[in-house]
Order: C-alpha cells, then structure tokens, then sequence
C-alpha cells in the first residue's frame, strides 16, 4: 500500500478558460477507514463538463469546489481495506471520490459494480450519469417519436452519443453534430446516425442538406452558435431538450468562444407552441438507475448500442484533459486511467 495519495487540488479560480494553474497536484496523508466505512483505490475517474461549474463561486444548482479542495468527480474503483460487512477487497463500486487515488467513503455511500457486465468504465459514460442524462432527457422532454427528426449537439461526447443511438431505437430520424471529419464519421459510420454536420464548417448548407423537412426535437449540449443555426429551423410542437451549453461555460456573458451571442431570437415558441426544457440528470435520474441499467445492457446484449471512450493516463494528466474537453479535444467518454 503507498504512503500517500496523490490527488489533485483547485488552487485559484479561474478567469475564463481554466489554466494549469488552476489546479495543484499534492500528495496528502493515506486515509484510514473506520467502522462502517471503505478505503477504495480508484481506477477511472470521469472528467464531464460540470466539473468547469464547480470551479466558479456562483450561485448554481450545487456547491462550488473550496478553494484548496479536492476537485470533484465520479470515480470507480476497487476496495482496498474494508470496516463493513457489505464490501470486501477487490470489490468494485461508483462513487463520488474526486480527482484523487484513494478515499475513504462510508459503505452505505458506494454503488456496487459488477464487471462481469460491462467492463468498470462504462459505469461513468453509457451506463453512469452522461448515459442516464440522455435517457431521463429523451424520455421526459425530447421524447423522439417515430419518423421524427433529432439533432443532437456534441454527438460523439458522452451524452451525445447515447442520446442520438436511443432516438434510432425510438424510430427518429438522427442527426448529430460534432467537430471536425473524424467525429462526423465516427456518428455516422459506428453509430449509425443518418447523418452528420461538422460544426467547424459553415453550418446552414449543411443542416440545409441533413434536415431539408426541418427540426422535431433538438437536444442541446453546446449552445452559442450551434443552438443559433438549428433554432429556426424547429417544427411546429418541436421539443427543445436544455442538458447543456458547453460553448459558454468559458465566458460570463453567453456568448460563445466566437462571441456568438447568448441565444436566438424566442418569438417562434409562441408561433409554433415550442417546448423548452431544461433538466438536471440528479432531479430524478438516480432514483431511476435500475430501469435505465436494466433497459441499457437490453441494448448492448442486442447490439443497438455501442459507446466510445478517451481514456488519459495518470492523475497528473487530468488538468489538461479537462482543458481539452472544454475546448473538445476529446473524442468520447473522457476517463482518467489510475493504472
Ligand atoms: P462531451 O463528452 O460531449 O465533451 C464535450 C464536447 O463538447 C467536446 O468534445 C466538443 O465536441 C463539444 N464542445 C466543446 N466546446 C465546444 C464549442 N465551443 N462549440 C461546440 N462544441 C463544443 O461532454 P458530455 O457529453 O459529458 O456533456 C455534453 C453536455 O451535456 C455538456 O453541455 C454538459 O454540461 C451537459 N450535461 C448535462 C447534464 C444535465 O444533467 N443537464 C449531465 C451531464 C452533462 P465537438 O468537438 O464535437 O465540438
């Protein structure tokens, strides 16, 4: 067992972008269960964009990091040392544990794994919160039907690529939209979208081409300019799906990257009776896991579902795969390797 555990602080906040800076690597005491409680060594931990909210000291659906704290995440890992009866070594369980090595959790805070299943991993991407994301968004807003047409934004990302492979098993018409000729191809040739738009190209001839009968429901990761180029083109009683606006996470004013503005003119929702809906995967996904768990490995024993992970290595590596999801230099589910 080593003496330390190596884990990775938020040093300052940042002004914009975040920064290398930002974070500090430090190697703190080895913790030590007590009764009741798991010292887990963790294997993955899961880098998502939200992680960027936490960053900031603003009023927001949860608590921002401290300044000098652990920063947050979902982790899997292995039981090392175990004070409960529930657990023993070498078990593997989900748990927010943070971008660290090890941590020690009481027992009744941990979800069980079994890797005979799915391999550890896809308990933070297809089968963890960004799949359940998708589910619990298609089904309480989006709610894609038969011969629809849905565009998902950051389709090759976590959420992305569930959310558009659960809209073909609903019957609709999918449309993903992604950065640059190996995302789009991955959506369209691995996933089986019908098509896609690379949204580092002019954006109209493209959704012109892919969407020529308009837009059912859009499921919105990105925002900015992206929400901007598919907004007009909404059907009447079409579903806007609010999960997120990456390409704004940067900035305090809405705009994008690029300086789009923060969002399009809203006259249409009246004229064609719109639905917009945002929603927080936590409000009642959690409560939902077994069904979503159940009906997803439904999907991958018959095929119809496949997923795709980036998967870093090292801890110290974690600040700057971060930086590159916010500005999409990863390609799939981002996982931090502890190997
Ligand atoms: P992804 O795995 O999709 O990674 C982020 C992707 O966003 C990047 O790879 C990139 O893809 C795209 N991106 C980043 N910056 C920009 C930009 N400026 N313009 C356009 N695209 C950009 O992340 P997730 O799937 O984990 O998350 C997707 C969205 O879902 C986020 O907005 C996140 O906050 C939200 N979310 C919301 C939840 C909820 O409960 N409401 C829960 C989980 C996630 P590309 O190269 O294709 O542009």
């Amino acid at each position: 067992m080593p003496e330390t555990n190596p884990r990775i602080l938020l040093a300052r906040r940042p002004q914009g972008a975040p920064v290398p800076e930002d974070f500090r690597l430090e190697e703190a005491p080895m913790p030590v269960p007590a009764d009741g409680q798991v010292l887990v060594r963790h294997r993955f931990l899961s880098l998502d964009p939200y992680q960027r909210g936490r960053m900031d000291d603003a009023r927001s659906y949860a608590k921002p990091v401290e300044l000098g704290g652990v920063m947050e995440c979902q982790a899997v890992g292995q039981v090392a040392a175990s004070r409960d009866a529930r657990f023993k070594e070498g078990d593997w369980v989900l748990g927010g544990f943070g971008w660290q090595t090890f941590s020690v959790r009481p027992a009744k805070a941990l979800i069980a794994i079994d890797p005979a299943e799915a391999p550890p991993s896809t308990a933070l991407g297809v089968l963890g919160m960004p799949g359940l994301t998708a589910w619990v968004g298609l089904a309480d807003i989006g709610q894609p039907k038969a011969g629809e047409m849905l565009v998902v934004s950051a389709a090759s990302g976590a959420v992305g690529q569930v959310a558009g492979q659960l809209g073909k098993i609903a019957g609709a018409r999918v449309v993903g939209i992604a950065g640059g000729a190996a995302k789009c191809a991955f959506v369209k040739d691995q996933l089986g979208f019908d098509a896609a738009v690379d949204h580092r190209a002019a954006l109209d001839p493209q959704l012109d081409a892919a969407c020529p009968d308009g837009v059912d429901v859009y499921w919105e990761n990105v925002g900015g300019a992206v929400q901007a180029a598919v907004f007009p083109r909404f059907n009447n009683f079409g579903r806007m799906v609010m999960c997120g606006m990456i390409a704004q996470y940067n900035t305090s004013t809405g705009a994008d990257a690029a300086g789009a503005p923060p969002g399009p003119n809203l006259g249409p929702v009246v004229r064609k009776r719109l639905r917009i809906q945002g929603f927080i995967v936590g409000d009642t996904g959690w409560s939902r896991y077994a069904a979503f768990r159940a009906e997803m490995l439904g999907h991958i024993t018959a095929g119809k579902l496949r997923w795709r992970e980036d998967v870093v290595h090292g801890l110290a590596q974690a600040p700057a795969a971060f930086i590159g999801l916010l500005e999409g230099r990863n390609f799939g589910k981002l996982v931090i390797a502890l190997d």
